[in-house]
């Protein structure tokens, strides 16, 4: 049946009028509407900020960890907004710590007014500048943390590292390289101080340093302790690097005259290497504690670096630290002189984007590695080792038929860098050891090609080693790495590297190991260096990944448990406390012995497990023995790698 037109006119208008009654006569609530967003934070341009911000930080609170801030901020009147920096350079995440961040106060002529958080991005706080007011005074504390759990101990009774990002508020719309600042530290009495700044007075424990913008002044951190130690390590006159030790205690600083030589020669190996330096002088701001978490945090002109207290003393338990130091070296020249041109962003607040962290970590992971052995701080054997254990990784890493190389690159924004479970499967950060094999494919390569007159060394140069003494960042694409790549060596670089970092490659890349002379295969003992380190760390490791699939960390706690790995497959996950091997208490050598035996019968292998009031009994039928990771020399084949590890001539 069909209505006439007519007909459909009346009902339509029948209908209005109903509605209208009903509305007239109903209580129903208003319909809802959008809350209207807070008010927009002004972007960064690149105009001079009017005016110089005094910034000074009290550090004497040595006992509860907390940092003083008081800032001086010229304003105009009117909107204001205040940001604490969220990307911090170095994290390549949105970390910034503002959950530390207390007592917010802003003061102008001596009357308090009041702030407003956006609802929107927690690090802006919005102000209304009153007529006439031309300064504010803003008061805040960084609350540092004083137990592990609550995140980094920054902060002891002996050491202080303060990162001049968790201690300031910045206007909004300027770039921060065009906003100066006037910083100033208050020391504990009897405290020393190390940084990349220049200081312009000292008197007694307040310590004025020179005027800086903000960039550089969040790139120049201030490392303060009692215990204090600066040492020389500068390769000639015209390149001056230092060692600023501090420790929990005097003897964490003891480094020896043998040590000292071996650290020059980083410095020496460096040069060597980039044919460069872009600072006025380095300094390696080192902590050595087991109070003050451990860090490696690559600046301009300076590191914050941090290792256990016995890094000196105990050489032999820190092998696997020795890297650190030129890694985060490394980064002077491949991060901050050279940077990713995405990384380059306006302000703090600004997002970055990560996609060449490959080249940027992966390349400098290469480096770090390389000089390592080259300045004989690690022994070659070592850092071959240190290399077969990463192939070996990858190949019980199942990640990569998933995960293309260049989708780890926003682990960093996906994570914000807190530990996964399922490490081999989810591969968080294989752009940095990932990236080192990439590079030394690439090495080998340029090495064959050339018949041994070119290497990644000429790329080193040409690419790092231009512009000698400035400190002006030069920025880097794809399309600039590839054609200094192609300047070395004419090659199809972009399909090299697009290969290996865009598309999934489920074969780990090993290409650089044959090409150098040497292979993966597996040994049935570890080697002495591992075992030092398992034996003496403080809770002693055990590492089963090559044949159980897990290793076993503090509290006999499985730190990690390997995706498909015979652990796997009976369901055990990290986390998971190792009780009792084949009925017997669980102990590392208990557990060796258990895996030795097996390999000789049928039987399969019992573990008792504990996770929270929860036992469990799983059975592993594995019999293929202990199995460590190693780089076995090709018979006849040419020796690349061990030149590429030899001190540079
Ligand atoms: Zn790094």
């Amino acid at each position: 049946m069909m209505m006439s037109g007519p007909q459909r006119s009346i009902i339509a208008l029948l209908i209005f009028v109903l509605i209208l009654i009903s509305a007239a006569f109903s209580q129903n609530p208003p319909v809802p509407q959008p809350v209207p967003l807070p008010p927009a934070t002004p972007a960064p341009v690149d105009k001079p900020y009017p005016g110089t911000i005094g910034l000074q930080v009290d550090l004497t609170d040595t006992v509860r960890g907390i940092m003083s801030v008081h800032e001086t901020i010229p304003v105009a009147p009117g909107p204001f907004t205040l940001l604490y920096p969220q990307w911090i350079p170095g994290d390549h995440s949105p970390t910034g710590p503002i959950a530390k961040l207390g007592g917010l106060t802003i003061t102008a002529d001596g009357q308090r007014f009041d702030w407003v958080r956006d609802r929107v991005d927690v690090f802006a706080f919005h102000v209304t500048v009153p007529k006439g007011v031309k300064s504010l005074t803003v008061d805040f504390q960084y609350l540092s943390p004083v137990r592990s759990r609550d995140g980094r101990v920054a902060f002891s009774s002996e050491i202080a590292d303060m990162a001049w990002d968790m201690v300031v508020l910045y206007p909004a719309g300027h770039f921060v390289r065009r906003i100066q600042v006037s910083p100033s530290v208050k020391l504990p009495e009897g405290w020393h101080f190390a940084s990349a700044l220049t200081v312009a007075s000292q008197t007694g424990n307040l310590v004025q340093f020179q005027e800086t913008n903000l960039e550089t002044l969040v790139d120049s951190p201030v490392y303060a302790g009692i215990h204090f130690q600066r040492v020389d390590l500068s390769p000639n006159a015209a390149n001056p690097v230092y060692l600023d030790l501090f420790g929990d205690t005097p003897a964490s600083i003891a480094i020896t005259p043998e040590q000292i030589e071996l650290h020059r020669n980083l410095t020496r190996e460096a040069e060597k290497l980039y044919g460069s330096h872009h600072y006025g002088h380095y300094d390696f701001l080192y902590l050595l504690s087991d109070k003050v978490g451990g860090v490696g945090l690559e600046h301009h002109q300076c590191s914050e670096d941090g290792s256990r207290a016995n890094y000196f003393t105990d050489w032999a338990a820190s092998v696997d630290d020795r890297d650190l130091l030129a890694h985060e070296y490394t980064h002077s020249w491949n991060g901050k002189f050279r940077r990713p041109a995405d990384l380059w962003t306006p302000n703090f607040n600004v997002p970055m984007q990560d996609d060449l962290l490959w080249v940027y970590e992966g390349m400098t992971e290469y480096w770090g590695f390389v000089l390592t052995a080259r300045s004989g701080l690690s022994p070659a054997a070592h850092i071959r080792d240190r290399m077969a254990f990463i192939a070996a990784n990858y190949d019980l890493s199942p990640g990569r038929t998933w995960r293309p190389l260049i989708d780890t690159t926003n682990q960093p924004t996906v994570s914000q860098r807190a530990p996964v479970s399922w490490v081999s499967w989810q591969r968080p950060e294989d752009y940095y050891d990932e990236g080192l094999l990439i590079w030394l494919d690439a090495d080998t390569k340029i090495r064959e090609m050339s018949n041994r007159t070119k290497s990644l060394d000429d790329f080193a140069k040409l690419f790092f080693g231009v512009n000698n003494g400035s400190y002006v960042p030069l920025t880097y694409t794809f399309d600039d790495v590839v054609a200094a790549l192609n300047r070395v060596q004419p090659y199809d670089w972009a399909t090299f590297l697009h290969t290996r970092v865009d598309q999934l490659a489920p074969h780990t890349p090993k290409d650089g190991f044959t090409r150098g002379g040497y292979r993966l295969s597996y040994s049935d003992t570890p080697p002495d260096w591992l075992k030092h380190v398992e034996e003496t760390n403080v809770p002693p490791l055990a590492d089963f990944s090559w044949s159980l699939g897990f290793s076993v960390g503090g509290e006999d706690a499985l730190a990690n448990v390997w995706w498909n790995s015979p652990a796997f497959q009976a369901g055990v996950t990290p986390g998971m406390r190792l009780m009792a091997v084949n009925d017997e208490t669980y102990n590392a050598n208990r557990l060796r012995e258990a895996i030795v035996q097996a390999e000789k019968t049928a039987t399969p292998i019992k573990l008792l497990l504990r996770r929270e009031d929860h036992f469990q009994t799983v059975s592993l039928d594995y019999h293929g023995g202990l199995r460590y990771p190693k780089l076995e020399r090709i018979d006849g084949s040419v020796d690349l790698l061990d030149a590429i590890l030899a001190p540079a001539k």
